[in-house]
């Protein structure tokens, strides 16, 4: 497969870097992180539902970019849609082929959305973890 070009940056190339054990396309320069159609399941906090189905469902409020596509050769431009209804990330993704671009830093903010949206009595595990990480041992 080609290189793809980092649809910011333009003139750089992305790299395969691993998120959570899944291959990415990654640009060391903006820090940016192309997805393909499915991994933005695979690479988030888990939590029932699909993801990218969210990001889709908001494209009344999206906006054309004049980012290009990495993955489709013939000229597809970037979407720019909420990542959910009520939340104000911002992420871009292709019509074409459902590819998922996520500026730097906007995995951990999706993460801690989903977190968020997981904050219910069974999360119990995770509110251990909590405890645990203040312990003065730690
Ligand atoms: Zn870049
Ligand atoms: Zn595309």
């Amino acid at each position: 497969m080609a290189d793809l070009r980092c649809p910011i940056c333009v003139d750089s190339m992305l790299t395969k870097h691993s998120e959570n054990g899944t291959d990415v396309d990654f640009c060391e320069k903006c820090g940016g992180i192309w997805l393909d159609k499915g991994e933005l399941n695979k690479i988030t906090h888990p939590i029932a539902g699909d993801l990218e189905f969210c990001c889709h469902e908001n494209h009344q409020k999206s906006i054309i970019t004049e980012h290009l596509c990495p993955l489709c050769t013939n000229g597809t431009k970037l979407v720019e849609a909420y990542f959910m209804e009520y939340s104000d990330i911002r992420i871009e993704y292709c019509k074409c082929c459902d590819g998922i671009w996520l500026e730097k830093g906007e995995l951990d903010v999706i993460n801690r959305e989903i977190d968020a949206l997981k904050e219910v009595p069974e999360s119990l595990d995770h509110k251990i973890m909590v405890f645990l990480s203040k312990l003065p041992f730690n």
